[in-house]
């Protein structure tokens, strides 16, 4: 495979997709590069009982809302994949699948895309290369004895795929809280490892939350419109549940009915597991963000004088009575763990200078400091919705329409923006440090 495409788009998820409608909705040529299959992530990254977190309206691509007939429901996992495959099979995408994008770099004229099927040049590129990339797990599980079965989330897939006995999970951001829930509900005992994510309820004053916050405006809002864009973008996600038509996860009554709750874990040693003192802090904190929320819709309701039935707030249905600080693996019968510890990105194939020092890609709104280059599906890229299916499209369509501005400009000339300067040496002086960002 070998030629020139004035946009290449890598990865074909549901970001790569809407990026592909709207370049296609302006007649721009482009190809889709998808090392796997489109949904790929979903269809076998994801556990058997996953669900969506977010309601079914909020599945809205370009040009293919949500199709069901349940809109204020949570599509299961097999319904996930049948969405996108029935997006990728509905539009003439571009897309080809099976081929890996292995190398990038600019050239004096736009940019060489290496494959794992010959190479390819383009004016453009957007990489749509998703935003869970890495299972992270931290170095300390190295020291866990090894006849504890050890998975990281993207991985899980069952409680039968655990050998007997109790289960311990780390992290309670979204996935870690409903594997634990998972594992709880097929009456396995876990032990969970508490950290700082927030929860939200899933329903207050009659609506579902996510409702009240759409009405509220809040997934529209901007990360520019916040003091610390930062803090907002590398925040852990709320935690709360789709499943069984959507519910709270409330670790509290996990604890009281036999869920065994620490704080953070901190340090193994043999089989000794070590946590942080924070399990009251952390379980106070989550409800306090939860109340928050709730704080600001009661403010919503009454400021529009809006008809609402009332709520009573939550009441802590359980208190840690101390602090557990330790675990002997053994006595307590835990035979394996899963890390709930989180994603990272790995873009060592992108030899372009566009990363901060965290290995982030600096961008305005996808659009980065590259000329030509562009991010798309980031969590919180333009809005909360730009890592998620609600925001997705809008994102697609300002990256497309910028791409035909700037494709305009350049027509006769072929390349021009960006052509490569005194600050952008180059080929092969672009060759960014090989580090996993
Ligand atoms: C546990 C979990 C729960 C989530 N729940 C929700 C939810 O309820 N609602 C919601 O809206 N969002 C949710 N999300 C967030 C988001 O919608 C998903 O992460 C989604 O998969 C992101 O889509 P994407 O297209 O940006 O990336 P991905 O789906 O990750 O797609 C990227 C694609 O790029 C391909 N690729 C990567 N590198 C290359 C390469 N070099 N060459 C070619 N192809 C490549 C990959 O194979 C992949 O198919 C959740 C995420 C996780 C992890």
């Amino acid at each position: 495979m070998n030629g020139h495409h004035t946009v290449v788009v890598v990865g074909g998820g549901q970001a790569g997709l809407s990026a592909s409608h709207c370049l296609s909705a302006r007649g721009i040529d482009h190809v889709v590069l998808e090392r796997e299959t489109a949904g790929h992530e979903w269809a076998d990254r994801r556990w058997d009982s996953f669900c969506l977190v977010t309601p079914n309206w909020q599945c809205r691509l370009p040009g293919f809302p949500y199709p069901g007939d349940d809109p204020d429901g949570f599509m299961v996992r097999d319904e996930i994949v049948a969405y996108l495959r029935t997006y990728r099979d509905a539009f003439d995408f571009p897309l080809i699948e099976g081929i890996e994008a292995t190398r990038l770099r600019r050239t004096t004229r736009g940019f060489q895309v290496s494959t794992s099927e010959g190479e390819l040049t383009a004016d453009h590129v957007v990489l749509a290369t998703g935003p869970y990339q890495v299972p992270l797990i931290p170095r300390m599980a190295e020291r866990l004895p090894s006849d504890v079965v050890q998975v990281h989330s993207a991985d899980y897939r069952n409680p039968e795929q655990l050998p007997p006995g109790e289960v311990l999970v780390v992290g309670t951001g979204q996935s870690g809280c409903q594997i634990a829930e998972d594992l709880h509900l097929a009456g396995r005992r876990v032990h969970l490892a508490v950290g700082s994510a927030p929860r939200v309820a899933r329903r207050y004053r009659g609506r579902d939350v996510v409702a009240w916050l759409d009405d509220m405006g809040y997934y529209r809002r901007g990360i520019d419109e916040f003091a610390d864009a930062d803090a907002v973008r590398f925040r852990a996600n709320h935690y709360v549940t789709g499943r069984d038509g959507g519910r709270d996860i409330d670790l509290r009554a996990f604890a009281r009915d036999g869920m065994r709750l620490y704080g953070r874990l901190t340090g193994i040693n043999g089989g000794r597991l070590t946590f942080a003192q924070d399990l009251s802090h952390n379980l106070d904190a989550a409800d306090a963000v939860s109340e928050g929320i709730k704080d600001s819709i009661d403010t919503w309701i009454t400021a529009h004088a809006i008809d609402a039935p009332h709520e009573d707030r939550y009441v802590p249905v359980w208190q840690p009575d101390t602090e557990p600080s330790e675990l002997d693996l053994h006595t307590s019968g835990i035979t394996s763990v899963v890390w709930s510890t989180g994603f990272g990105r790995d873009h060592r194939w992108i030899e372009v200078p566009v990363f901060d020092g965290r290995g982030y890609p600096t961008h305005e709104r996808g659009v980065t400091s590259c000329p030509g280059l562009y991010f798309i599906g980031l969590p919180w890229q333009h809005t909360w919705g730009s890592g998620r299916f609600c925001g997705v499209a809008e994102d697609a369509e300002y990256l497309a329409a910028h791409i035909a501005s700037t494709s305009r400009r350049t027509d006769g000339l072929h390349w021009i923006a960006g052509t490569p300067d005194s600050t952008y040496p180059a080929d092969e002086y672009w060759t960014a440090p090989r580090t996993v960002a």
